[in-house]
């Protein structure tokens, strides 16, 4: 992140003592992703929180590669998963 970016105040700064002893300024995003599930409204495990991991990186990274990653949680793919099952045969 460049230097010029930080100057802006949208960006909230928190102080930090670092290992060495001195305090420095960290700076927070302040908007962060949240999934969630669709059906019960967990948060999603496996899905970044980053803006720029989400608009950047490879799609693997992005959400689990299970059907419905990404949009329901495992507890809810594992009951939807028995219902059907059950209801075929
Ligand atoms: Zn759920």
């Amino acid at each position: 992140m460049k230097v010029q970016n930080l100057k802006s105040r949208s960006k909230s700064r928190v102080l930090r003592r670092t290992p060495g002893g001195v305090i420095r300024v960290h700076y927070k995003k302040l908007r962060l992703y949240k999934a969630r599930c669709s059906i019960c409204g967990t948060l999603l495990n496996g899905v970044p929180r980053d803006y720029d991991v989400i608009r950047m990186g490879p799609k693997s990274s992005k959400r689990p590669e299970r059907p419905y990653g990404g949009q329901i949680c495992h507890r809810c793919l594992e009951m939807l998963l028995k219902v059907s099952i059950r209801s075929t045969s």
